[in-house]
């Protein structure tokens, strides 16, 4: 992922081109060089309405819906790295919205219907593709886990149902539905659930940003936040002071350092989380499979590779980057579930850090800070609610106070104990 839109310093506000089938055949006659750069590379200005700390899915959705939803588009996201260097171009590009609580199964849902038709409203293939995601029952207990959750689902208006081992081999052949130590017993499948291009979604929302006027600004670190009298006045940053009315942080991993900038703590800790793919084989598995008591989940990806993600690290840390022992533990895992994964090579690795609260839902808040919103501690499962946190973010930060889909997930609900449980839904990584 190198587009740093370097070529283009201009700002680019409504000149990006229109992707379409007419355009592509256009280029096709004039050498391809009429594409403009997909977003520009602009410098920081003195003074923004809004700055968002963090140029992930989540900041960038967040930017977009600020401009779409509220029509502001005064305002710079920051990014220390490049565009989705983040968790976002790291993650296993599991989508789904089967959770277990209300307000989780609301914004993952919102999240997931927006994907439906997100390549058409960014005018930017993000190839989400609804494939049908299952989460096995391996144990007597994930049968009534999984039943509860499909009846909770069903309350809420999120599809899903719970289905039987003959048709959990009927719609992944490869699996071994009788294993050795936890037979398939049956499964929580969710038809619309499926995956996307990470990376896509982040560059999809960044060329709209841009086209609306706002700065995308990479390699541009936040270091410190300035307030005065208890309101948020603007960052300071490796390419100088910048003002802003409202500040929203949206980093991920780094939140615990950069609400720290701010003044407050957080309920968070950040730990690795890896994953892995095979060489590429020919299509075996068009549906995605998480198997939460074996500890691992599987989807194919288009270049035919397996994606293999596993659990998180137990210890504290700011890794991006694989480890041995993780292969080893994950895979032999999935093996015993998948036997044919055990002749694949595994080609490549990789981590990112994750921001987990205690109890696995995420912080969509206003901050002791006045004018700063903080959005983080989606921990490993954040890229399948991208659209609707950012949604949720957009809202909360022009309205100055959160929505009906942020209403639950605020910082309070650690003091006064109202919890959002959901270690279930969340279980292995994903
Ligand atoms: C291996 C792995 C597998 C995963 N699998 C899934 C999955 O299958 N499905 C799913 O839904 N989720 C999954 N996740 C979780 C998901 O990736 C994250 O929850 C989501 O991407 C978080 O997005 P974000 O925009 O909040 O964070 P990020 O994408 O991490 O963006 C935060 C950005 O903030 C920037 N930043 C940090 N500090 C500063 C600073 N001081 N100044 C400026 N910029 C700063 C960072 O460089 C980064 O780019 C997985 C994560 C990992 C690591």
């Amino acid at each position: 992922m190198t587009h740093t839109g370097a070529l283009c310093p201009a700002k680019m506000v409504g000149t990006m081109n229109r992707y379409s089938a007419f355009a592509v055949a256009r280029e096709a006659f004039r050498d391809h060089a009429g594409w403009r750069r997909a977003w520009g590379n602009p410098e920081p200005k003195r003074r923004y309405d809004v700055i968002i700390i963090g140029a992930g899915g989540h900041g960038l959705a967040t930017a977009y819906y600020l401009g779409k939803n509220y029509g502001i588009t005064n305002v710079a996201i920051l990014e220390k790295g490049w565009l989705g260097g983040g968790n976002t171009g790291r993650n296993t590009t599991i989508i789904r919205s089967n959770y277990l609580q209300d307000p989780s199964a609301a914004i993952y849902e919102k999240a997931r219907s927006l994907y439906e038709d997100l390549s058409q409203a960014l005018n930017y293939n993000v190839m989400f593709s609804p494939r049908g995601v299952m989460m096995l029952a391996q144990t007597e207990h994930e049968i009534r886990g999984y039943k509860r959750t499909a009846h909770a689902n069903a309350l809420q208006g999120v599809a899903t149902r719970y289905i039987g081992p003959d048709e959990v081999k009927r719609l992944c052949p490869i699996i071994e539905t009788r294993g050795p130590r936890y037979p398939v017993l049956g499964a929580l499948w969710q038809p619309r659930g499926g995956t996307a291009r990470h990376d896509a979604v982040a560059w999809g929302y960044a060329r709209k940003c841009s086209d609306m006027g706002m700065d995308v600004i990479q390699k541009c670190e936040v270091t410190g936040i300035r307030q005065a009298a208890g309101q948020v006045t603007g960052v300071t940053t490796t390419r100088g002071d910048i003002d802003c009315d409202k500040l929203g942080i949206v980093v991920a991993g780094h939140s615990g350092h950069v609400a720290d900038m701010a003044g407050f703590r957080l309920p968070i800790e950040s730990v690795a989380l890896q994953a892995l793919v095979s060489e590429p084989i020919k299509p075996c598995m068009d549906v995605v499979v998480m198997a939460n008591t074996v500890h691992g989940y599987m989807s194919q990806s288009d270049k035919g590779e397996m994606v293999i993600g596993g659990g998180a690290d137990g210890f504290n840390n700011y890794t991006q980057r694989g480890s041995f022992h993780h292969i080893e533990e994950t895979v032999r895992a999935l093996v015993e579930t998948f036997p044919m994964i055990s002749r694949l090579k595994m080609l490549r690795q990789w981590g990112g850090v994750v921001d987990m609260t205690g109890d696995r839902s995420p912080i969509l808040s206003k901050t002791p800070l006045g004018g700063c919103f903080i959005n983080c501690g989606w921990g490993t499962g954040g890229f399948k609610a991208i659209p609707g946190s950012g949604w949720a973010t957009a809202e909360m930060i022009a309205r100055g106070e959160p929505g009906p889909l942020a209403a639950e997930f605020g910082l309070d609900r650690f003091a006064e104990g109202r919890f959002i449980d959901e270690s279930v839904a969340a279980g292995v990584a994903h």
